[in-house]
């Protein structure tokens, strides 16, 4: 069926010498010659045309999205028909409805029926799909296409770089929404690419994110106290309800984040897991005690995490507080003063006296500016979690830091093994909070479970989403679990007759083995040690299974390789069992294990109940059928029972043997149980003879297996 290009100009309002100029501008080549247009190509000439005035401003919307319809159906027959006619290269006669091969000459000239000029897609994006976001015709998108050289149907799929291509050409921004990370992605904490922009003018600067690390009680508390008291962002009183594990303080128009962890052990994890939330670490020392070995620690976990430290020296009031020493000292570890030619910055503070905080955080913004910390506000969040906890009230809590992007309330997430939608959203403060753009530290509540401290924090398209990545990561974890269980088995076996694991462990740094020494050191229970017999920093060699050999220990690798292949053998040979680990809390978490799995269990017997014996049926040796009434509690069959004799209000009951219910009757029925006030026939088995009057007391024993937190 055909429709008159004249009939169509007249329906359109429009000289026929212009609708074809349309025709051509829309890509439709029609030769001078044609009288006629097909029908389908005529409706969506008509459509696009007709609707400069009404469609683009958003009205319709119900009989445009019936048309989307329709178009979606004629593109698709319309470049089948043009693949085909290309292919055998008919040289039928066909005057109208032929897609023009050609680019159209001017796309942007006709005015595009933009009723967005920015828009978000995935990798991919239909024509179909382009065409409703922009408001623009599916038509002129193929028009568009085809002029770079690309051959589409509605349906058809374009990816990111296509789309930028030819939304540049019709006055359109794309911007990328990124694919959710997957689940291993997630896993390993690794946010490097998922916050990574394809295009640096979308990032703004971000506010650092600073640790304070050091030896204990060289101040650090105090020191994070003294920062908050003096700059606190929205400080005022009474706001906190929820500790929030982190803050914000403003400084010269600039925020800066605190960790409020003090300590390196929460820095450790997270850096354990792949995390990586701290931009700048300021190591606290003493300024009257110097360098310490926790401070030798954090200084390796900073280094290590190649995170620029500042050096508060701090408690400058004490009179025997001394700068250069600690200068000094640092220098033996790589850390030498700006003052003495070096590149670290040394600043005196007094976290007691509030002294030398100003200078301080003036010092974290000069080195945040020479870091050049940025980050895409314009995009889904991406977060790591810093703490999480149960809460009574709101249930799953958790502080996180937002490493890009902003979180919005209502946001579908997934969170380590947890999903949700974010329901509330609080600042430090206690107030709440409808976004939260990169750097900004928040607690959000709405997870389906607590996430871990290092998890990390992605917003997803929609519930189904959440829920599916979060199972994805749940199955992972649980694999693996197993996988770990079932070598930590074996292992449980060998070594249960010593009540002593030997370790000997290897590391990556010397930071990581003194972390997981320390953590090891506070695993605890007084029948079962752990004893280190080696520690040391790189590949697990064949003298480590040697020595583990020789001690019937095990080796434990912590993000280390083996020196050369022939040490798995070694270690099979040798019946030693290698564990390696990426994560440290994993690596814990099974030396507890393997320890529970050392402890014998613990046996309680757990009361039933008392019946008294009435009348002896039957007696041969310690065989015996007897009569009894249940006084209290209940009998069950094969229950375990003590036998009291003589028993009386006012003294302590004598136990004078012990038996089985071997079996349990009532009347004639055998039976599982009986209860109180009952009589019964009990098949009785034991070490001595009842008698009338006894008194049984019946009980279970039950076995619970003792597990190391
Ligand atoms: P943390 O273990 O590193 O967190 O240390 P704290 O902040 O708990 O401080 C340890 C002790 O040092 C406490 O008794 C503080 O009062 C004291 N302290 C902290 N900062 C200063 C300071 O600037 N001057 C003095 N004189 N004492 C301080």
């Amino acid at each position: 069926m055909s429709t008159k290009i004249a009939d169509l100009a007249e329906k359109l309002g429009i000289e026929t010498k212009e609708l074809r100029e349309k025709l051509k501008e829309l890509g439709f080549e029609v030769s001078p010659k044609a009288r006629v247009l097909e029908d389908e190509v005529a409706d969506l000439v008509y459509e696009e045309l007709s609707e400069k005035g009404g469609a683009s401003d958003g009205e319709g919307g119900e009989s445009n999205n019936e048309d989307d319809s329709d178009v979606a159906e004629i593109y698709d027959e319309i470049i089948a028909q043009q693949q085909e006619r290309q292919i055998i290269k008919s040289q039928r006669k066909k005057t109208a409805g032929k897609i023009k091969e050609e680019p159209p000459k001017s796309p942007t000239s006709t005015p595009v029926l933009t009723a967005s000029d920015s828009i978000e897609m995935g990798d991919f994006i239909s024509v179909k799909e382009f065409s409703e976001k922009t408001g623009i015709n599916a038509a002129k998108i193929i028009g568009e296409l085809m002029k770079n050289g690309i051959l589409a149907n509605v349906n058809q799929q374009i990816d990111f770089d296509t789309t930028q291509i030819i939304a540049t050409d019709l006055g359109i921004t794309v911007h990328r929404l990124r694919t959710a990370a997957g689940a291993d992605e997630l896993m390993s904490g690794d946010i490097s690419n998922m916050i990574k922009e394809d295009d640096s003018s979308l990032l703004v600067e971000r506010p650092p994110v600073v640790c304070i690390m050091g030896h204990v009680d060289h101040g650090k508390t105090k020191l994070l106290d003294a920062i908050r008291n003096t700059n606190v962002v929205d400080g005022e009183a009474g706001g906190i309800t929820q500790h929030i594990a982190a803050y914000q303080v403003s400084k010269k128009n600039k925020l800066i984040t605190f960790l409020d962890t003090p300590g390196h052990e929460a820095f450790t994890e997270m850096r354990a897991r792949g995390a990586k939330v701290t931009d700048i670490a300021i190591l606290v020392v003493a300024a009257d005690e110097g360098v310490k070995p926790q401070t030798v620690e954090a200084l390796n976990h900073a280094k290590e995490a190649g995170v620029p430290i500042i050096v508060a020296v701090n408690k400058m009031d004490k009179p025997n507080a001394n700068l250069d020493k600690v200068r000094a000292e640092l220098s033996e570890h790589g850390l030498q003063a700006e003052e003495w030619g070096g590149k670290t910055v040394f600043v005196p503070v007094s976290a007691i006296k509030g002294e030398g905080i100003d200078a301080l955080l003036d010092m974290i913004l000069l080195t945040a500016e020479m870091e050049d910390l940025k980050a895409n506000p314009n995009r889904e969040a991406v977060g790591t979690v810093i703490e999480a906890h149960l809460d009574h009230s709101l249930g799953p809590v958790a502080t996180i830091i937002v490493n890009t992007g902003t979180l919005k309330i209502m946001d579908y997430v997934v969170v380590g093994k947890a999903h949700g939608r974010i329901k509330l959203m609080k600042d430090h403060t206690g107030k709440s909070m409808q976004t939260a753009v990169p750097s900004t530290p928040l607690l959000i509540a709405g997870l389906s479970i607590t996430p871990k401290s290092g998890d990390i924090l992605q917003v997803v398209r929609d519930d189904k989403m959440a829920k599916g990545r979060a199972e994805e990561i749940r199955m992972i974890m649980k694999k693996e679990e197993e996988e770990r269980m079932s070598g930590l088995n074996q292992l449980i076996s060998t070594v249960k007759s010593e009540k002593i694991l030997r370790i000997v462990l290897k590391a990556d740094t010397k930071g990581s083995l003194e972390a997981i020494k320390g953590s090891i050191s506070k695993i605890k229970d007084e029948d079962v040690a752990i004893k280190i017999i080696h520690g040391g920093v790189g590949t697990v060699t064949k003298s480590d299974v040697m020595m583990a050999s020789a001690s019937r220990g095990i080796v434990i690798a912590f993000q280390v390789e083996y020196d050369s292949p022939v040490v798995p053998k070694i270690a099979t040979h040798e019946n030693v069992e290698i564990k390696m680990y990426k994560i440290i809390y994993n690596l814990l978490e099974d030396i507890k294990k393997i320890l529970s799995g050392l402890l014998e269990p613990e046996i309680t017997e757990v009361v039933l109940g008392r019946a008294q014996v009435r009348q002896v049926f039957f007696s041969k040796k310690n065989d015996m059928i007897i009569g009894c009434r249940v006084l209290s509690g209940k009998l069950q069959n094969k229950a375990k029972l003590k036998i009291i004799r003589n028993s009386s209000k006012d003294t302590e009951d004598q136990i004078v043997g012990k038996g089985i219910v071997d079996s349990l009757r009532k009347v004639d029925e055998l039976v599982k149980e009986i209860g109180e006030g009952n009589e019964c026939g009990i098949k009785y088995k034991g070490d001595i003879v009842l008698q009338e009057g006894d008194i049984l007391e019946a009980y279970i024993e039950e076995e619970k297996h003792r597990t190391i937190t």
